[in-house]
C-alpha cells in the first residue's frame, strides 16, 4: 500500500503580494525535493478535491464559510489581517487544501493508503472557528479531523503541532471537543501570542523559549507529548507539520535541523503503529526559507512513510 501525496495547481494561484514569504515557491520546492530524493516514487499522487461547505462548517461557522467565498476581490487584494489577503483565487486554494485534508482522511482511513502527506497552502492552523489570520483562512487539518470523527465515526484523534508558531486556530476549533487531543510546541513570545495557557484539559502545549534548540524540543516532546497520547491513544494522528523552527528560516528562531524533523516524526509513527493502525494525516503549515523548508519536508516524509 502506497502513501498518498496530495496537492493541486489551484493551490499556487494563491498568493499574498511581491516579496510575501507565504509564496506559491514554496510548494514547487517541496515536490522537486521528493522528487529529486526518489521519495514520490514510494507514493500515490492525488488532486486535492475542493472540500464542499457541508466538510468546511465542520471547522467553521456557515457565516465564516460565506463569507470566505463572498469577499473574494475580481482583481487585486482584499486585506484580512496585517500579514493575511485574499487575491481573486485564494478561496479556491484555500477550499482545495481543506479538501486535501479531507481526501487524505478518506484514503487513511479506507486504507488505501498507509499514510498520506498533503503539499497544500494556505496553511490552516491559524484560522478559528469564525476568523482567518496569520495566513491562514480554513483550518485544513481542523477539516480533516472532524471529517475522520464525525463521517467516519473515529472517537478519538490527535493533533501534533510542531510548527515554530502556536496552533491557535486549532485550540480554538477544538479546546471544548474533548474527542481531539492537541499536543503543540512553539516559539513563545511570537505570533500569535496565545498559547501559553492552555484553553482545555484536551491542550498539551509547550512553549519554548527562542533559540532552546534541539534538546529543548524533543525533551518536551518526550516528557509532555508522549505520556498524554499514551494515555489518550489515538485511533488516528494529524500533524500540522510548520518547519519554520528550522535554525535557516527566519520566521522562528527555535534552532532546529532537519534530523529533529526526523526524529519528532518517528515519535509519531511508533505512536501511530501502538494505537492507530498507523492512520497519520501530515497537512504542510509553515516554513518560509525554501530550501531548509524542502530539506525538512523530505525527512519528515522519508520516516512517514517508512522509508528511512
Ligand atoms: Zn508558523
Amino acid at each position: 500500500m502506497l502513501a498518498a501525496y496530495i496537492t493541486h495547481t489551484d493551490c499556487l494561484k494563491h498568493e499574498m503580494g511581491e516579496g510575501h514569504p507565504e509564496c506559491p515557491e514554496r510548494l514547487g520546492a517541496i515536490n522537486d525535493q521528493l522528487l529529486i530524493t526518489g521519495l514520490l516514487n514510494y507514493m500515490q499522487t492525488y488532486d486535492a478535491p475542493l472540500a464542499t461547505a457541508e466538510q468546511l462548517q465542520q471547522a467553521h461557522s456557515s457565516l465564516y464559510v460565506r463569507d470566505v467565498a463572498a469577499h473574494r476581490p475580481d482583481s487585486g487584494y482584499v486585506q484580512v489581517d496585517p500579514d493575511t489577503r485574499m487575491n481573486p483565487h485564494t478561496n479556491q486554494a484555500a477550499t482545495r487544501a481543506a479538501g486535501a485534508a479531507v481526501l487524505a482522511t478518506d484514503l487513511v482511513m479506507r486504507k488505501e493508503a498507509a499514510v498520506a502527506f498533503c503539499n497544500i497552502r494556505p496553511p490552516g492552523h491559524h484560522a478559528e472557528w469564525g476568523a482567518a489570520g496569520g495566513f491562514c483562512f480554513f483550518n485544513n487539518v481542523a477539516v480533516g479531523i472532524r471529517h475522520a470523527l464525525n463521517v467516519h465515526g473515529l472517537e478519538r484523534v490527535a493533533l501534533i503541532d510542531f510548527d515554530v508558531h502556536h496552533g491557535n486556530g486549532s485550540e480554538n476549533i477544538f479546546c471544548e471537543d474533548t474527542r481531539v487531543l492537541m499536543c503543540s510546541t512553539f516559539e513563545e513570545g511570537v505570533y500569535p501570542f496565545l498559547g501559553a495557557v492552555p484553553l482545555g484539559p484536551n491542550m498539551v502545549n509547550v512553549g519554548l523559549p527562542s533559540r532552546s534548540g534541539s534538546a529543548a524540543f524533543r525533551a518536551s516532546v518526550t516528557d509532555a507529548w508522549l505520556p498524554a497520547l499514551e494515555k489518550f491513544r489515538p485511533q488516528m494522528i494529524f500533524i500540522s507539520a510548520g518547519f519554520d523552527g528550522h535554525r535557516e528560516d527566519d520566521m522562528g528562531n527555535l534552532g532546529l535541523v532537519e534530523d529533529d524533523y526526523a526524529w519528532v516524526t518517528k515519535q509519531i509513527v511508533n505512536v501511530a503503529q501502538t494505537h492507530a493502525q498507523g492512520r497519520i494525516v501530515s497537512c504542510l503549515e509553515g516554513g518560509y526559507v525554501l530550501s531548509p523548508l524542502a530539506r525538512s519536508v523530505a525527512a519528515h516524509v522519508k520516516v512517514l512513510i517508512g522509508a528511512d
